[in-house]
């Protein structure tokens, strides 16, 4: 062994046995403060047990017991969370088949490489809303036991539809294959189905439920917008998910199938997309979170122009419905509704996340709110904020740091240099 190490692994070993683990002191360039929108100077953070410790301002002479990270070229931020994240599924002109063709093993192969493309683009926290064979369920146990390497989830796992609705995972099969899914499988039809369809994502372990309120652009369905849930039958979600504890996301796109879900008292809307003056209102007046997914908009519609890449069915929704979603994003905000980033990830590809930033700024949202979307917003919509989310004292030690000032160019978060989750780092500056 180098003799170099020795004094420093004896003061760690030292340390370990006096049950104190070493500090970390994270040197950075500069340092954004989401609480007050300001971009700071150079500024240090000591990291310790997975939390960050203290904030210092400048570069003060690092203890000899603790690890140096140099940063000091690049701007840290606290770790991104992206509220609407699919890391079980990627779409692509296969997707429709590939239904029938992928086991849950290579599901969950996949889904773990998802997951760590996410947590290396800078994303440290992900809601999960939506999978097949609870998959997401499992990845999330592997990634907090650190069996795999990927962003802290918080997963719906199976979303509940009606039959033939959005998240009805049988649709459009052959007679004889479609079968009739039920609460199990996430399909619910009446008070009683939709109290049991809850309880069974408690019982797989899910952390919140995920519904599909209206129709959507990829199910092979003809309406995008339709209500897909009476209002008995959303009152029985909500307050039963309310009983353990679990939020409810409402995916959405029409206004009827929104003012219902609104007022039944979810959490959160989906997309979004016909929100109009009431719904605005309705949302304000209940507190109602909205995770716009532009991108996922950009998105469909982007790829409906190609031949073949979606079926004859997706593709009008696709080419009507994804190009509304910045607008109404720029109309809500602007009206001051509650907003938390999600960009539907999985419909578009995994570790492209950041790009939701450029699409939310393009409608006059200031930089620094649209970082705080994916901070201190979404934090609080998970109601983890004291936890997480602002690089406070006490907090997750969640955080990333990239070139340039990403509220000045938000640009700048599409390429992550240093990532660090729970005090470990994943991620480090090349060279
Ligand atoms: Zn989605």
């Amino acid at each position: 062994m180098n003799s170099f190490y020795r004094p420093s692994i004896l003061i760690i070993s030292l340390l370990a046995s006096a049950g104190l683990r070493a500090e970390t002191w994270v040197q950075c360039g500069g340092l954004i403060d989401v609480e007050s929108g300001r971009s700071l100077g150079a500024s240090t953070l000591v990291i310790e047990d997975g939390l960050v410790a203290r904030r210092l301002d400048g570069h003060p002479s690092v203890p000899e017991a603790a690890e140096r990270i140099d940063l000091s070229a690049l701007t840290c931020l606290p770790g991104l969370m992206d509220m609407h994240t699919h890391l079980t599924s990627q779409s692509s002109p296969s997707a429709y088949i590939d239904r029938f063709t992928h086991d849950p093993a290579e599901i969950a192969f996949q889904s773990s490489v998802y997951a760590e493309r996410t947590l290396m683009a800078g994303f440290t926290t992900v809601r999960d809303l939506g999978d097949s064979f609870n998959v997401s369920i499992a990845l999330r146990d592997a990634i907090n036991t650190g069996q795999i390497v990927g962003p802290r989830v918080y997963t719906s796992g199976k979303s509940l539809a009606s039959t033939g609705g959005h998240a009805d995972p049988t649709n459009s099969w052959r007679v004889d294959l479609m079968g009739r899914p039920g609460p199990r499988e996430g399909v619910v039809n009446g008070p009683d189905a939709a109290r049991e369809g809850v309880r069974q994502r408690y019982k797989d372990g899910a952390d919140l439920i995920k519904i599909t309120a209206t129709g959507g652009v990829l199910s092979v369905a003809a309406s995008g917008l339709a209500p897909q849930f009476q209002a008995d039958e959303l009152e029985a979600i909500v307050s039963t998910a309310r009983d353990y504890g679990m939020q409810v996301a409402a995916h959405a796109h029409g206004k009827e199938g929104m003012l219902r879900a609104i007022r039944a008292g979810v959490h959160s809307i989906e997309h979004g997309t016909m929100m109009d003056e009431e719904v605005i209102e309705a949302m304000i007046e209940h507190g109602t979170w909205y995770v716009p997914t532009v991108l996922a908009g950009a998105f469909v519609a982007e790829k409906a122009e190609i031949e073949g890449y979606f079926p004859e069915i997706v593709r009008p929704k696709a080419l009507s419905i994804g190009p509304m979603m910045q607008d109404t994003f720029g109309r809500a905000w602007r009206a001051g509704v509650r907003i938390a980033f999600g960009t539907d990830s999985g419909v578009s590809a995994h570790g492209g996340n950041a790009r939701e930033f450029e699409l939310m700024v393009e409608t006059g949202m200031p930089e620094i709110e649209a970082i705080r979307t994916a901070t201190l917003n979404a934090a609080e919509l998970l109601g983890i904020q004291d936890r997480v989310g602002a690089l406070a004292e006490g907090q997750w030690a969640d955080l990333i740091a990239v070139e340039g000032d990403p509220s000045n160019d938000i640009r700048a978060l599409n390429e992550v240099a240093f990532v660090m989750k729970g005090g470990e780092v994943y991620r480090r500056p090349e060279g």
